[in-house]
């Protein structure tokens, strides 16, 4: 049978299609399933976490959850499904920290294996020359930071929020300000072990298996299981000058941060936000910054103007502190932002790189994190950013998106080639991040219908004006919208599919093949 699901809550809905399995066969996959010899366990209950995400909007219950201990558990569970072959249609999703948006680490009425729980290689350090460490990839990346600084080191490169998996986030690409410099995440591994479809173990790097490394890396789950992970680390400063400046026309702002991101000598860190608002500037502006002397930005006045805000940090050891003032006054010095709106923090490593989490417990305080996240996530062409500027931020968001709006420019030339990311043609484009937190229940402007509409508006505009846009963390429905998303990429993508997950096991909630049964 072929079922479609929809959640009873018509602003909330979110429909996919599953098979399912006839009674003979579901009885056979339980009996399967439950003579494994594991390590860690199987659970054919209490599974409702596992149908829940950061989105908050799908929630697909799984037939069990798998609890592995090592790595083991997970290739002869999977090899046990695939070599029951055709007879099931049951599907597997590896699920990270679950900070997906719309069900991707979900399974429906699937096995879902909980990463986390595999603890094993523990972390293992390579502190000279070209520092690195083995991970498992259900570890999570605050907890990587936190091991590699008692070392005097850090991953090269981040995400703005931590407490994600490695497998999820190498997974997707992994973008944040260290990106112009690094590249995304996806760039600084040097080696994997997976679990493909097929239950087969393998290792993979640029040097060996590169078909599978390049497939899995940005693979959206679909080639196999990450299991473990070789992340490239450098030398952490120990702190954090975090800046922040303002300006009043896009054009402005977009040019510095270009500038600054093809520059040699630059900034550590370098993204940008959007205030839309039409009073409260500071109110509008990311909790955890702690400006040192807010006195020049709380007098000034955005008089209803949409405003946009360069952010910037430059790493340093107490030691370099002259030297680091002087470098960053030369570098403000070319840069065209509003003189009166300058913002200067001083904070701890750590503290810059897991700010956003202090956001986090806030909200988890007030309630406010667990609700819907309609989040729409694009990349835009350097070429076509004014025009995208100009429609978006001055036409169709009038108001607040309820949640901060990331805007900031990367250097494909950073980038490794061959992966299964897909990225806009130029060599430079921007990531745009509209992260919205949607209010229960609410029909108005911070409810989820509304939040929706004016996604679809900006999509709509992208597909009309031919902007060349590509979605991050995309949520596609259906295969041709994938084909059309990988374009010239899909013959690879297709290709690899087949050969390392032949039956269309892995990642049911990307939505992109089918179960072959
Ligand atoms: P999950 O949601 O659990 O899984 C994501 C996908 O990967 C699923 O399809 C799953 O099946 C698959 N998967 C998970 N583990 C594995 C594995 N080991 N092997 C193979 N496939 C696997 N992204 C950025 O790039 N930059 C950011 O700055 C950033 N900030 C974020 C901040 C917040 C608050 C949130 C909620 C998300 C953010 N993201 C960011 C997006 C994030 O990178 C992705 O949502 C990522 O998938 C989350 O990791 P996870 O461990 O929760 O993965």
């Amino acid at each position: 049978f072929i079922l479609c699901i929809c959640s009873i809550n018509k602003s909330n809905i979110c429909c996919s299609n599953h098979h399912f399995a006839s009674p003979s066969s579901f009885s056979l996959i339980n009996l399967s399933l439950k003579q494994l010899k594991l390590e860690g366990y199987l659970s054919f209950e209490k599974l409702n976490h596992a149908a829940k995400d950061f989105g908050n909007r799908c929630h697909f219950l799984p037939l069990a959850i798998l609890y592995p201990k090592s790595v083991t558990d997970i290739s002869s569970t999977i090899k046990n499904i695939f070599d029951i072959g055709n007879i099931t249609d049951l599907t597997v999703a590896a699920r990270g920290h679950g900070h997906s948006l719309e069900g991707q680490a979900q399974a429906y009425q699937g096995l879902v294996i909980n990463m986390e729980s595999l603890q094993t290689p523990e972390m293992k350090f390579k502190t000279m020359e070209l520092p690195y460490v083995d991970v498992s990839a259900g570890e999570l990346w605050i907890n990587i930071l936190h091991e590699s600084l008692k070392l005097g080191l850090a991953p090269k490169s981040g995400t703005d929020y931590l407490h994600l998996t490695v497998g999820g986030t190498l997974s997707n690409a992994g973008i944040s300000g260290q990106a112009f410099k690094h590249g995304p995440q996806i760039n600084n591994v040097y080696q994997l072990e997976v679990v493909t479809g097929k239950g087969e173990v393998i290792t993979c790097s640029e040097e060996q298996n590169a078909d599978l490394f390049h497939g899995v890396l940005g693979g959206l789950g679909q080639f196999g299981i990450i299991t473990r992970a070789r992340i490239a680390l450098e030398a952490a400063a120990k702190k954090v000058k975090w800046i922040r400046v303002l300006y009043s026309d896009f054009a402005t702002f977009s040019n510095d941060q270009e500038n600054l991101i093809s520059s040699e000598d630059t900034f550590d860190y370098i993204e940008g936000f959007v205030i839309i608002s039409k009073t409260g500037l500071l109110n509008n502006w990311r909790s955890t910054f702690n400006p040192k002397d807010p006195l020049p930005a709380s007098n000034f006045s955005s008089e209803g103007k949409v405003l946009f805000c360069l952010e910037v940090a430059k790493y340093f050891n107490p030691e370099d502190m002259d030297s680091i003032d002087q470098n960053i006054d030369i570098l403000l010095s070319k840069l065209n932002y509003i003189r009166s709106t300058l913002f200067l923090s001083e904070v701890s490593c750590m503290e810059f790189l897991d700010r956003v989490h202090v956001s986090e417990m806030k909200l988890q305080e007030k309630g406010l994190w667990d609700v819907p996240h309609p989040w729409l996530n694009l990349l835009i062409p350097k070429s076509r950013i004014l025009d995208f500027a100009q429609e978006v931020f001055g036409k169709i968001l009038t108001d607040s998106i309820n949640g901060p709006i990331l805007i900031y420019p990367v250097n494909k030339s950073k980038w490794r080639k061959g992966t299964s990311m897909v990225t806009p043609e130029e060599d430079v484009f921007y990531l745009i991040a509209f992260l919205s937190s949607a209010i229960p229940s609410s029909t108005g402007k911070d409810g989820l219908e509304h939040m929706l509409d004016q996604n679809k508006r900006i999509l709509n505009f992208c597909e009309k004006a031919r902007i060349g846009m590509k979605q991050y963390l995309a949520n596609h429905k259906t295969q041709e919208e994938w084909q059309d998303h990988f374009g010239p990429q899909w013959e690879a993508f297709a290709r690899r599919k087949s050969i390392y997950d032949p039956l269309a096991i892995l990642a049911p909630g990307q939505r992109i093949f089918r179960r072959a049964a």
